[in-house]
């Protein structure tokens, strides 16, 4: 059979229900879509007209964010070591209203969707107060997928606005428009009902923050009394296609809610560490089977889109939250960046593993570094080891978008200079 990209590898992890590892095994790709995995002597049933022979490597799907702030890449390391009310109200918020523009989301956007190409993410699911037009041009550009939010608390940005841009970019193979209300602390009450009726009327996803810290729980209880998920819940806004980022403070009820209404949650082990936000109850959701996949959040507050750091803060957060070393083991974390990843976006029939028919989001990672040797499980070195820079090559919908570390589709060396010449003093 003739396909258009064989890409080979020591271990092939698909990421399919039984987690397996399939030794000097392959992935063809024909188009966008994956048309084999196998291993040894099967290859030869497969021409391609490209192969990338990744050697001693990993190969997997694609990493997905689950809830991020492309733009905002130039605010990274500009306020460290505060609390989220102090850092968001006194320091992002000015800033972004000092700085953000159009040329601002283009330039800060591309630097983001750089770093994630060159640690292993292709896919994620953004939420932004300006500008996701913009932002748009250059995830199609790099070549990456993306959903895109409007947090709908700039005035022109309004929910009719977003309905119109899905409209917009319905048949488009890599850019998603969803509603993303950025919270019940700052959209009021009329604009979550909007929210809910468009997202039931236009059949688009809600990405929402939720319950992040103590206070925003505690302010929603003194104000409306209910937690911020009860409220939402009355609001009807708690659906399927409802996917909460952060829920660290979530009480059983709160869960129940989840549970009940098919919610999916964004977990932001390192964002909720910096800004002492605090543990999610990461374990008693996956006990209930609420979906729950991994962000980086935005770089002001983590400050990487490295989704390999997520996933060892992920670990390492719960185990000693517990106390207990078996809680999130490492194939549980590698789950959450990719598949359950792709379950909480409602892309599981498309991403999130390497299977035939899904489409072909892959990445291999070098384990020909001191850091990776020996190895005993894969699993384990992508948690405990790995790090985005091991990354080698990508694809994104059969596309190879980095190919041994040169990203092909964006000018690195322009976006980093622009990188360095941005100056909030100025
Ligand atoms: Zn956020």
């Amino acid at each position: 059979m003739l396909c258009d990209l064989i890409i080979k590898g020591k271990y092939v992890l698909p990421m399919d229900d039984e987690l397996s590892i399939i030794k000097d095994g392959f992935v063809a790709v024909s188009e966008n879509k994956i048309c084999a995995v196998g291993a040894g002597d099967e290859i030869k049933n497969y021409q391609a007209k490209e192969i990338i022979d990744a050697g001693k490597a990993i190969v997997m799907p694609g990493l997905i964010n689950c809830h991020t702030h492309a733009a905002m890449a130039y605010f990274r390391g500009l306020a460290d070591d505060l609390p989220l009310n102090d850092w968001l109200f006194n320091h992002i918020f000015p800033a972004e209203a000092k700085f953000v523009n159009e040329e601002f989301v283009r330039k800060s956007g591309a630097l983001s969707c750089l770093e994630m190409i060159k640690s292993g993410t292709t896919c994620f699911n953004d939420m932004y107060f300006f500008g996701q037009e913009f932002l748009a041009e250059i995830v199609e550009k790099a070549g990456l997928r993306a959903v895109l939010g409007l947090d709908l608390k700039t005035p022109g940005y309004t929910v009719e606005r977003v309905v119109e841009l899905a409209k917009q970019f319905k048949d488009n193979e890599l850019v998603k428009i969803a509603l993303a209300p950025h919270s019940v602390y700052v959209c009021p009450r009329d604009v979550l009902e909007k929210v809910k009726q468009a997202a039931g009327a236009e059949n688009l996803r809600v990405h929402i923050h939720v319950s992040e810290t103590k206070k925003e729980v505690e302010d929603c209880k003194q104000a409306r009394g209910k937690t911020p998920v009860e409220y939402l819940d009355e609001l009807g806004l708690l659906a399927p296609a409802t996917m909460a980022a952060h829920s660290v403070w979530l009480d059983d009820n709160d869960l129940k809610i989840y549970k009940d209404r098919g919610v999916k949650a964004a977990h932001c082990p390192i964002s909720n560490m910096k800004l002492a936000s605090g543990a999610a109850p990461l374990a008693k959701m996956l006990e209930l089977e609420i979906p729950v996949g991994l962000g980086t959040d935005g770089a002001a507050s983590n400050n990487t889109q490295d989704l390999f750091m997520e996933m060892r803060g992920c670990a390492l957060m719960h185990k000693l939250a517990s106390l207990n070393p078996a809680v999130v083991s490492a194939r549980q974390a590698v789950k959450m960046a990719t598949i359950d990843g792709a379950k909480v976006l409602g892309r599981e029939k498309e991403i999130g593993s390497l299977e035939i028919g899904k489409e072909a989001d892959i990445i291999t990672i070098n384990l020909n570094k001191p850091h990776l040797a020996p190895l005993y499980d894969s699993y384990s070195h992508l948690v405990y080891c790995a790090g985005g820079s091991d990354v080698e090559n990508v694809v994104v919908n059969g596309r190879v978008i980095m190919k041994n570390r040169q990203v092909k589709t964006l000018d690195e060396n322009k976006i980093l200079r622009e990188a360095e010449r941005f100056n909030l003093q100025h």
